[in-house]
């Protein structure tokens, strides 16, 4: 196979691949099939959201060099659901296809203290941080920057692989609790409210923004996006202006998140990103006129951006695997009450066909629409209440 080249644009019919197998990776194949194209995910397991919905499942490891040559010899070009998949599998694929994003932005976003590093050197508000790689380091932390939050450099997502330090003396126990692994220590900040903004940036740097989701998290993985975030205009056309400049400083190409912290003295804070499609733009699938999946086609594919338009408020509930389970003590799980749910003419529901319900798995969710969010927000209070999921009266 020959390489592809930039921007030619690779028309419906054709293969594209796809690293990884989750939910993210099954909203990409659902969205590519639409379109006419044929898709093909590796992926090491054998039942998997996005792998029981591909045209093609190649069922390997990621650094197998097998699999990887079976995909990229169907597949004109490839990218990836999640930001942990190996720089290697990328850089392996990209001999012979398009892939996007690049190795190099996968691998800055994979790594908090490359991420960090990278935002702050091209001028983006970060909260203070300070890189953690020896005992000597987490033994000798700048007292300004407690009480704080200890987060591992790798692996870390849903709020895993973080410990909160209130004394500079609690940082050496918690960066050995870390298994002594590279971590930040990034000084806790006065959120008012957390925002992210999708973009996506083709091969000639084009790029589109969508609307910016204010996103609520509980046990430190997300609840509910709220679209349009409820924060000033000004705020939000600078979030959106971040997105950007944050997608161009990496060259990027694909679909990119940006979270951001909103501080309580109007500050806006670049906390991660993500370089994939995103939970918080989901929403984007009913929302608005081309999805984040479907934009991640467009650019693998060379095909113009799609409109990013949202055409009503919308707000986004997860589902997880907890509301399978009747109450804390139960152990076998149960079918939460659809209907409840199928009832609220204005909810979409989306379920990712996962086998298993565990506590803390992203399941499914429900994005509810109206024409206007207070409107919204009540269908989904409404929804959270009929399933068990906590918090309706905080939203
Ligand atoms: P992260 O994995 O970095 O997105 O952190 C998970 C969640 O912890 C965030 O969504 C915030 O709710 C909270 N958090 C993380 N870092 C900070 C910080 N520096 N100050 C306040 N809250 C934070």
């Amino acid at each position: 196979m020959t390489m592809t080249a930039e921007g030619t644009p690779i028309p419906p019919g054709q293969w594209l691949g796809l690293l990884g197998g989750g939910q993210l990776g099954r909203m990409f194949c659902m969205a590519a099939q639409s379109l006419g194209y044929k898709v093909a995910v590796l992926d090491p397991g054998a039942d998997s959201p996005a792998g029981n919905v591909a045209d093609r499942h190649v069922h390997a490891d990621y650094l197998d060099p097998a699999g990887l040559a079976r995909l990229s010899a169907i597949a004109r070009a490839a990218t990836t659901e999640f930001e942990n998949v190996p720089a290697s599998a990328l850089e392996f694929l990209a001999r012979t296809a398009r892939v996007s994003p690049a190795a190099e932005s996968v691998a800055i976003a994979q790594d908090r203290i490359r991420e960090k590093g990278f935002l702050a050197e091209h001028g983006f508000a970060v909260a203070p941080f300070a890189v953690l790689v020896s005992e000597r380091d987490a033994s000798g932390v700048d007292a300004a920057l407690v009480p704080g939050i200890v987060k591992s450099a790798r692996m870390g997502y849903d709020g895993k692989g973080q410990i909160r330090v209130s004394a500079t003396t609690d940082v050496a126990a918690a960066f050995r609790a870390m298994g002594g692994m590279p971590c930040v220590l990034e000084r806790f900040v006065d959120l008012a409210c957390e925002v992210s903004v999708i973009v996506a940036r083709d091969g000639r740097g084009a790029t589109a923004t969508w609307p910016v989701a204010e996103n609520r998290h509980r046990d430190g993985i997300l609840d509910v996006s709220i679209v349009p975030a409820r924060v000033p205009a000004a705020l939000a056309v600078r979030a959106r202006e971040v997105a950007t400049e944050v997608a161009a400083a990496l060259d990027y190409r694909g679909v990119l998140c940006v979270e951001m912290f909103v501080t309580r003295d109007g500050a806006l804070l670049v906390n991660e990103i993500a370089p994939r499609p995103h939970n918080s733009g989901h929403y984007t699938v009913d929302a608005c006129v081309t999805s984040q999946f479907e934009q991640q086609v467009r650019v693998l594919a060379g095909l113009p951006l799609g409109d990013t338009r949202q055409h009503e408020p919308a707000v986004m509930v997860n589902l997880l695997g907890d509301l399978w389970f009747e109450n804390a003590g139960a152990t076998a799980p149960r079918e939460p009450d659809w209907p409840a749910v199928l009832g609220h003419p204005q909810a979409k529901l989306h379920l990712y066909g996962k086998a298993e319900a565990r506590r803390g798995r992203k399941m499914g969710h429900v994005t509810c629409l109206a024409p206007t969010l207070d409107e919204a927000l009540d269908v989904a209070k409404a929804i959270k209440r009929s399933l068990g999921i906590p918090g309706a009266d905080e939203i």
